[in-house]
């Protein structure tokens, strides 16, 4: 099987000399040294300040949410991972769809001022694939209408617009360390936060809003990261620039190969330093996606759909919040990610190549 991802996994040598470090501390969870290394090389790596590591890429969609003081309506997405929708209905809050782009795949500010009544309080967006919201526009409107900003940066760790890192626009950013994200804990993930009291907020919230011994100084909950998945961080980190390139080398095979097909692809903006973290397409239409899908899948390739559903059509949405993003709806329904992943071969590359073109061609695999 040649599945759309594959977890990097270091050479387990390398863990477990972290292994022992954490045996002879006796000293598993609760911000022990692994964490507090790993956020500072990770902040370095990143070049920015302000970082809280957390359980998981949701619970630091939830604390930018609570730490901010979100309430009421959200303007959010309508094309990302469900994760984005989810984590704005679980703090209480509405999501309000606004429709995306047709280059980047984000957020269309455009049609973000139409959506914004008195009762919004911030716009969380998310830079899908990696690719980067359109930053200063956005923030002309939350600034004209004094809301928030949240980036669901959880594709575009090491992406850089003009030289400098993505996470230092809004807010907060919140980052993934998930096992199918380009950089990865295993679980784990980070709030990048524009503000050092926003910050200190996280940093209290995540441990139950409990500090000291007797110390209880805000609502909490726990989204600490242990020093297991830190060790983890710790051996990724220091390959993340080879894993950017080997990425960039098999999207490199995949464009030369399907150049003048049919397909589409998303267009970067100018001044992108991109991290390769997918490779999506998309199909002359629904059916042409779903034929070549399935031939892939008849190969034992498996391609993912991501995004799909458009987050505007789920299922347990009340009406009132299904509000139509056509543009998304669109894409939702035509693309897919192609595999992409250190090892992945350029033979590999080319059997799925060569199935997509045959298929967009009308041909019948055999
Ligand atoms: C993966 C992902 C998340 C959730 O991250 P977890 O670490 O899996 O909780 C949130 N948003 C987007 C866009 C994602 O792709």
């Amino acid at each position: 099987m040649i599945p759309v991802t594959r977890t990097f996994l270091p050479d387990i040598e390398e863990y477990t000399v972290y292994l022992d470090k954490i045996w002879r501390a006796g000293h598993i969870t609760n911000n022990g040294s692994l964490c507090r290394q790993l956020a500072d090389d990770i902040a370095n790596y990143l070049r920015v300040s302000n970082l809280e590591l957390v359980t998981n890429g949701t619970l630091a969609l939830q604390l930018a949410i609570k730490a901010l003081g979100l309430k009421d309506e959200i303007i959010t997405t309508s094309y990302s991972y469900v994760a984005t929708t989810n984590s704005i209905l679980w703090e209480g809050c509405e999501p309000v769809f606004v429709d995306i782009e047709p280059e980047t795949f984000c957020i269309n500010p455009d049609l973000i001022e139409a959506a914004i009544t008195e009762k919004t309080s911030a716009i969380l967006a998310t830079h899908v694939y990696g690719y980067p919201c359109d930053v200063a526009r956005i923030q002309q409107i939350a600034d004209k209408h004094k809301l928030k900003v949240i980036y669901d940066a959880a594709h575009a760790f090491g992406v850089k617009l003009f030289g400098e890192s993505i996470l230092q626009h809004g807010d907060c950013s919140t980052l993934s360390f998930h096992a199918t994200k380009l950089f990865h804990t295993a679980e784990g993930g980070a709030v990048v936060c524009k503000d050092a009291e926003v910050t200190k907020r996280v940093f209290l919230m995540k441990k139950f809003g409990h500090i000291g011994e007797d110390d209880y100084l805000d609502i909490g909950i726990n989204a600490k990261m242990s020093e297991l998945h830190a060790a983890m961080g710790l051996c990724v980190l220091p390959k993340v620039q080879d894993i950017i390139a080997s990425r960039k080398k098999c999207s490199g095979w995949y464009d030369e190969q399907l150049e003048g097909s049919l397909l589409q692809w998303p267009v970067p903006p100018v001044g992108l330093e991109y991290n390769y973290g997918y490779y999506p397409v998309i199909f002359p239409s629904h059916d042409v996606m779903m034929k070549v899908r399935h031939a892939l899948l008849d190969n034992d390739i498996g391609p993912r759909r991501y995004f799909c559903p458009s987050l505007n059509t789920l299922p347990f949405l009340t009406p009132e919040l299904k509000r139509v993003c056509p543009m998304s709806e669109s894409i939702s329904s035509r693309v897919l990610c192609l595999p992409l992943y250190v090892g992945l071969s350029k033979a590999e590359v080319d059997v799925i190549c060569g199935i997509i073109r045959h298929t967009l061609q009308g041909g019948v695999m055999l």
